[in-house]
């Protein structure tokens, strides 16, 4: 493992934020950040891209809000992410994916008047097509397929290779009986959402693949033709998520204007199409905040450690992808004890937090000018896939404090 400096640059306001806290371990959301950061990524996307925003990476409800204009739609994977984010956004158009999505489920997206439902299998169209006639609604359907794409280098692929999401080609082939059979199903397209942390050359390559099978299965298919239960409308294609976020680097963002370009390049060479985004992580993580304060410094076998207030459980995040969550020390001077300050100086300190679990580690190895007791650090990157996929009642410890600046 090696040092790095924790070097984080830390806006003034969430500086502000940190040093005012009454309350520590703090999530903080800098809602205009998050506003300017979608804006950028709009402007960098062509008019006939769509933008909806993968809910699961942070469904707060002022980031949902944040959200709601500057985006054409939102993703939800679970029947409690639709009703959740239903009953903060009441029109925002929404897209249900995820596997083993129940009947009542489905019902209940029929009801709240689903956009589109992203099918993972032939038995989950059938369930559709039952909630359909139960509700007397009409749903339309991309049906979601895991393309045999070679992948190169992909954090984490869930597709091109035996995955529990989507449908293999042929499985897509046999939804077409269950499509014919059932006027109340509305095939607009497909859904394709292969893997996460990828760079936008990698997006662009798999895109690129993605839209050629897509072009010309719809051509097989007689698109908007022969094909029962498909509309006249154009051919619909779901890239997915995954733009990546680099917690190695975070000044390297994912780069927009050339993904933008690329899609503009793509949209221009299949002008029957419609495409559509659906990322997450890469609109969220970079307003959030996790702040906190040093409980103790320490040295052991040669090793300095820095216990944190609170841990993994408030934010998961570099437990679950293994990285060290950036960071920034912010100085404070006050001291109430009558003994010497706990510090570490100018060494490699390993950040931890309260749970006994060797686990429980937020950076390793972090080279820090000084970390004393008392002193807050802040972690970056931290407002997507933080609090909400944490562990937060192992060891009951309190939750952190939530805060947004408007
Ligand atoms: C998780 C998910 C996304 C968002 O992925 P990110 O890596 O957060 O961009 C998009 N679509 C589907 C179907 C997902 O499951």
């Amino acid at each position: 493992m090696k040092d790095h400096p924790a070097t984080l640059p830390v806006p003034a306001r969430v500086r502000g934020y940190a040093h005012a806290a009454a309350e520590l371990p703090a999530y903080l959301v800098d809602l205009a950040d998050l506003r300017a950061h979608v804006r950028t990524i709009r402007a960098a996307l062509p008019e006939r891209v769509q933008l909806w925003y993968a809910a699961k990476a942070n469904s707060e409800a002022p980031v949902l809000r944040a959200l709601a204009e500057l985006v054409d739609g939102v993703e939800v994977s679970s029947g409690g992410e639709l009703r959740h984010v239903r009953a903060v956004l009441p029109s925002t158009p929404l897209a249900f994916s995820g596997p083993g999505k129940t009947p009542a489920e489905l019902v209940a997206g029929l009801v709240a008047g689903v956009a589109r439902f992203h099918v993972e299998s032939e038995h989950e169209l059938r369930l559709l097509a039952h909630a359909a006639a139960l509700t007397g609604r009409t749903a339309q359907v991309l049906l979601r397929v895991n393309l045999p794409v070679p992948l190169g280098t992909v954090v984490l692929a869930m597709g091109g290779r035996p995955s529990p999401f989507g449908l293999d080609p042929a499985g897509v082939a046999a939804c077409r009986t269950v499509l014919a059979g059932t006027p109340a199903l509305r095939l607009r397209g497909l859904h394709v959402h292969l893997a996460s942390g990828l760079d936008a050359a990698d997006q662009l390559a798999l895109a690129e693949q993605t839209l050629a099978w897509a072009v010309s299965w719809a051509g097989a298919a007689s698109w908007a033709g022969e094909l029962p239960g498909v509309d006249a409308g154009p051919l619909e294609v779901n890239l997915g998520g995954g733009m990546a976020v680099d917690y190695r680097r975070p000044e390297q963002r994912f780069d927009w204007p050339a993904y933008g370009a690329g899609l503009a390049r793509l949209a221009a060479a299949h002008p029957g199409t419609v495409l559509r985004i659906e990322p997450g992580r890469s609109v969220a993580a970079y307003c959030g905040w996790y702040l906190t304060r040093v409980l103790d410094v320490k040295h052991s076998h040669g090793t300095a450690f820095a216990v944190l207030a609170g841990g993994t459980h408030h934010l998961r995040t570099p437990a679950a992808k293994g990285h060290d969550q950036p960071c920034a020390v912010l100085p404070v001077p006050d001291w109430p004890w009558p003994w010497q300050r706990p510090a570490a100086q100018a060494e490699p300190v390993t950040l931890v937090g309260q749970l006994c679990t060797p686990k429980d580690v937020l950076a390793r190895a972090v080279l820090v000018d000084r970390i004393r007791a008392g002193d807050v650090v802040a972690f970056g990157l931290a407002g997507g896939y933080g609090w909400n996929i944490s562990h937060h009642d192992f060891l009951m410890h309190p939750p952190p404090a939530f805060h947004y600046l408007p």
